[in-house]
């Protein structure tokens, strides 16, 4: 299995002014942390993006607490007390500041997996972070702004341009979109103001002796088939539609609730040596909740 997981943090722009008096002295550490080495063996990866402030924070005059630097692939926060300035440097596989882009970050996380999805493996990225941090940014991103388009529409977009190669002789794309807030499940590619909700339920296929199990999966989670990028950015309106109507009808705030939405690729591949060659590989790209819930 490969996977990657980006954490969206909001450190810079976390709008928590520092105190800066200058006094004291200061403190550096590292935490330890496995050696990229050993992140890379387990095929994990965990890069941090800084959002740029926002105007609240900018009319405020509020000051970054984190610096960040993509050559070192660091984040140094500080921290101010009566006495002294604590600066506590983290290292990550890699780092994106305020100034990074859409494409660079979908470059340097999605890129290489989408590579081994298409290889039949299945991967995961996950946002992590506090409400506001920017991680349905990083996910999504803006729709109807193609420069600003997340890692959502990015994957699909590269997945199909990968796919439109000679060789597939023949391939399906099928996309799913489920919603987890406490123990509820929605399925936000189905509309239940038109047909009844789908009864939707987490259950885990061991499989036996005779056959491998499929593992943890949604029971009823619709699968829509998509074709092109404009498949997939329809389906994302859409479910941010639903979202928003079921915040309303239901109380409760995106920022609570984890958005999965996975691409299930199946693909027939002619080989050097003309044979043909099966794969089904996935990508799931959760928007987790706020991480202070
Ligand atoms: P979260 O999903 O973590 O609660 P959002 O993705 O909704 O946070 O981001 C909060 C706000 O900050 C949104 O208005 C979003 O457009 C903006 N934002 C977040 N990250 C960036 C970024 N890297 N560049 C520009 N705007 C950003
Ligand atoms: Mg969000």
């Amino acid at each position: 299995m490969s996977s990657s997981l980006a954490a969206a943090a909001a450190a810079g722009a976390s709008g928590a002014s520092a105190n800066n008096n200058g006094g004291g002295g200061s403190n550096t550490f590292s935490p330890t942390k496995p050696s990229s080495a050993d992140t890379a063996a387990a095929g994990i990866q965990v890069v941090v993006r800084l959002r740029p402030m926002n105007e609240r924070e900018l009319q405020k005059n509020t000051l970054p607490v984190v610096s960040a630097s993509t050559e070192n692939r660091d984040v140094t926060v500080i921290r101010n007390n009566a006495s002294q300035t604590l600066r506590n440097v983290f290292r990550y596989d890699n780092v994106f500041t305020a100034f990074s882009d859409q494409k660079e970050v979908f470059d340097a996380t999605l890129g290489p997996v989408i590579e081994d999805v298409l290889s039949g493996y299945e991967s995961t990225v996950l946002a992590y972070g506090q409400t506001g941090t920017g991680k349905t940014y990083t996910m999504e991103g803006k729709i109807d702004n193609q420069d600003e388009w997340g890692v959502i529409p990015r994957s699909a977009e590269d997945i199909f341009q990968r796919l439109s190669h000679k060789n597939y002789v023949e391939w399906s794309v099928y996309a799913s979109y489920l919603e987890i807030y406490n123990e509820d499940l929605t399925d936000l590619l189905i509309d239940d103001s038109v047909n009844a909700p789908p009864s939707l339920k987490i259950v885990e296929d061991r499989g036996d002796e005779k056959r491998r199990g499929k593992g943890v999966m949604v029971f009823g989670l619709s699968e829509e088939e998509v074709r092109s990028t404009e498949d997939v950015l329809q389906l994302m309106e859409r479910a941010q539609q639903r979202r928003k109507t079921g915040e309303t009808k239901m109380n409760k705030s995106s920022s609570r609730s984890h958005c999965l939405f996975t691409l299930c690729v199946h693909a027939k591949l002619r080989v050097e040596d003309g044979g043909l060659l099966d794969t089904t590989g996935k990508l799931h790209m959760v928007d987790l909740a706020g991480s202070e819930c």
